[in-house]
């Protein structure tokens, strides 16, 4: 069965103690929560920070993923980062076609599918994140955006590599606007994509692919939001740099 899970995407922020600083209170916070078997717990710091946060969290049920990564194995790309660089420091997931990097960094449907089977290859598992603009669900085209951009980027793996594949379904609309999709909205379109899954692949993987919602989730809409019954929790942008916020959104999963 697929897992619950709250992710934390801390975008470009916290600096190396500030992260340090973050990790260790989300540490202590979670060690003394009770969560279940099936529940998981991500952190995604910016990369210069990822090696100090895989060390400081070796010890606790907090998992660390990278925001981002190229698809090449190695090679003359100045800046970048590979799925191996990623790997070699201990990090199992990496965040895939967040709205912000298909928006600012200009990062096309054609260059995720590249990355995602460059993370597949290396065995690293994925968040792939995805949604429509505000005109596109003005417009009524949000279901035929969002069914376009899975096609794009992932329906052309085998049903065994959607073992490594977590789904964020997050309406650009609502990202960092402090506007949160209705719970029903949310519902409605984890509905669509669930049944999308099973169209294109099985039941099987259809029931064990954790979607997730992002958008303005904050402690006080969460447990609204998770009690939908194919909203299999969050990521979290803003409320994740807040220890004692996103300790309120784990507890709401
Ligand atoms: C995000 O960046 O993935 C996100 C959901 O941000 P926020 O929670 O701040 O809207």
């Amino acid at each position: 069965m697929r897992n619950k899970i709250v992710a934390g995407n801390w975008k470009m922020n916290t600096n190396f103690k500030e992260s340090k600083t973050l990790v260790k209170q989300l540490r202590r916070a979670v060690k003394k929560m009770p969560l279940d078997d099936d529940t998981r717990v991500l952190i995604a710091p910016p990369f210069v920070n990822l090696p100090s946060a895989v060390k400081r969290t070796r010890k606790s049920s907090i998992e660390v993923a990278a925001q981002n990564m190229h698809q090449a194995i190695n090679g003359a790309f100045t800046g970048e980062v590979s799925a191996g660089m990623l790997k070699s420091i201990g990090v199992k997931t990496v965040i895939l076609g967040h709205s912000e990097r298909r928006t600012i960094f200009e990062e096309t449907d054609a260059l995720l599918a590249e990355k995602v089977d460059a993370a597949i290859a290396n065995g690293l598992e994925i968040i792939f994140c995805f949604g429509e603009l505000l005109e596109d669900r003005k417009s009524g085209n949000h279901f035929s955006v969002v069914e376009s951009q899975l096609k794009s980027g992932l329906f052309h793996l085998e049903s065994i590599a959607w073992n490594q594949i977590v789904l964020a379904y997050e309406p650009v609309w609502a990202i960092g606007t402090g506007e949160t999709a209705s719970p029903e909205q949310a519902q409605e379109m984890h509905a669509f994509i669930r049944k999308l899954l099973q169209d294109t692949y099985t039941t099987v993987v259809a029931d064990n692919t954790s979607i997730l919602y992002g958008g303005s989730v904050k402690p006080a809409n969460a447990k609204e939001i998770f009690s939908k019954k194919d909203v299999d929790g969050g990521l979290i942008g803003g409320a994740a740099l807040n220890a004692e916020d996103f300790k309120a959104i784990i507890a709401a999963i």
